[in-house]
Formats: C-alpha cells, structure tokens, sequence
C-alpha cells in the first residue's frame, strides 16, 4: 500500500504540487494521467526520494518515507523502489549484466546472490539469453525490458514507471503495453505509472487519477474516469464526450 497525503510541493515561489492525496492497493495498477507539466513526474519523484515534498507524507506498506509534520526522511537508496524513468538510460559501456549488477553492488548483495537475482530478473523479462550484449546492440524494445529488469533485481515493493514506453515508435509501443500489464499481473507488484497517453492509462490501469496544473481532478477506475469525468477538463483530456 502506497499512501500520499496533503502533498504539496513549491519550486521557488511556484506551487507544482496542491495537497496531492491517494492511496494505492497492495498489487494495484495506478495511474497518473494528465498533461505536461501537470506534476506527474514530480509526484513520482517524491515518492521515489528523489524530490523532497514542501509539506505532506508519503508511506509505503506502513512504514514513512515522508513526513514533513514529524521531520522524517528516509533516503531514496533506503526505500527499496525500482524506477524506470522515461528515457530508460542503461550505461552504455556496461554489458546487459553489468547494467543489472550495479544496483546490487549498490545494495551490497553477495555475489552468487547478484548472479540469481540477476538470471531471475532477466528471465523475467524473457531476456536471458541477451546478458552479455551492451545496450547499442539492442532493439529500443529490448533496452526498455533491460531497464525493466533493472528495476526489478532488487525485489522492490513498489514499480515506479515514468512514460517508461515514451520512446518506443507507436506499433512497439502497443506490444509494449501488452507485454508490461502482463508481466505486472504476473508479479503482482504495486505499480505507479506515469503518463500524459490517455489510451494507456485507460487499457494499463486498475485506477487513474487524473492531474491538472498540480491539483488532483479525479481518481477512479478507467470506467468511471471514461464514463463519469467529474470536470470538465478531465472530460476534455480523456476524450469522453458526456
Ligand atoms: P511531463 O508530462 O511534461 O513530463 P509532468 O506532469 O511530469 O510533465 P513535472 O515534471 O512534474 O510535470 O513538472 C511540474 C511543473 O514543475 C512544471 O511546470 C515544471 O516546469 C516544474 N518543475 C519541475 N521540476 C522543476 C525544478 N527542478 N525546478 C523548477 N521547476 C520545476
Ligand atoms: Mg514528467
């Protein structure tokens, strides 16, 4: 379970975040839907540590990340997230392995323990059989499975995923699409998911909450976001005609 509450985060004397609050289901699908610089990433970096809220509280399985009232912060190497950001960058010079290796060093694994959680996040990405390929002699499909993998070696309680499809072209987006909802249901992993794509939100999605210049629109699930849009501007930006 991934709890925000009273979120609020000021970039000089700018208001990016208004009192962002939403819990996420253990095992959830979440989305933040919305138009560029509405606060999706900064949400999400918040959660993430990587990005320090102005007021508000952030828990994840019950334990605070966040919470500027009681001045509690825990680091972001400390949360045990794994991210994907938008331009998925693996490190060029390092092979595929390598690439899954650094967040274990990172971690301190021990290294037969690097090997199998290495293989297992590989396989599970269905990858294998590419760990020693460096990430220009991969497809952009394939570079995005290996960040996914990447994000997954440490057994994370959470997936935090930044338009982590955006730079794929259109038809490897969609089995993309296909491919992460199925290795989501899988795994069974919380999930928050971040993009300005209306139709991913909407087929990715157990809910959406959509987001408009830092405040909270609506969150529901994609029926009741398409079906009943509570403004007008979530109406406009889903592209439902109620
Ligand atoms: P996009 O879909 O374009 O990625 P977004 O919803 O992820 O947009 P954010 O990156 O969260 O938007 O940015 C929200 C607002 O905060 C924007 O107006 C942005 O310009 C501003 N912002 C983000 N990071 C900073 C920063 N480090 N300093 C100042 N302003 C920032
Ligand atoms: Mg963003």
């Amino acid at each position: 379970e991934v709890r925000v509450s009273h979120l609020f985060k000021k970039f000089g004397n700018v208001n990016v975040l208004n009192d962002i609050d939403f819990t996420i289901n253990e095992g959830e699908f979440f989305t933040l839907l919305g138009p560029s610089g509405c606060g999706k990433s900064t949400t999400l970096n918040c959660i993430a540590g990587l990005e320090q809220p102005t007021a508000g509280s952030i828990a994840v399985g019950g334990t605070p990340f966040v919470d500027t009232e009681r001045g509690i912060y825990v680091p972001t190497e400390e949360r045990n997230l794994g991210m994907v950001f938008q331009s998925y960058a693996l490190w060029p010079q390092m092979t595929v392995s390598k690439n899954l290796a650094m967040p274990l060093s990172i971690r301190r694994a021990s290294r037969g323990d690097k090997a199998e959680r290495i293989h297992d996040a590989l396989d599970k990405v269905g990858l294998s059989h590419l760990k020693d390929r460096y990430p220009h002699e991969l497809s952009g499909g394939q570079q995005q499975r290996v960040a996914l993998a990447r994000a997954l070696v440490y057994s994370p309680s959470v997936l935090l995923l930044d338009e982590p499809l955006s730079n794929l072209d259109a038809k490897l987006r969609e089995q993309a699409r296909a491919w992460l909802k199925r290795l989501q249901e899988d795994l069974g992993i919380t999930t928050v998911y971040v993009t300005h794509d209306q139709d991913e939100a909407l087929s990715l999605s157990d809910r959406i909450a959509v987001m408009f210049e830092g405040h909270m629109a609506q969150i529901g699930t994609p029926k009741e976001i398409y079906e009943r849009p509570a403004t007008a501007h979530v109406a406009a930006f889903v592209g439902s005609c109620n």
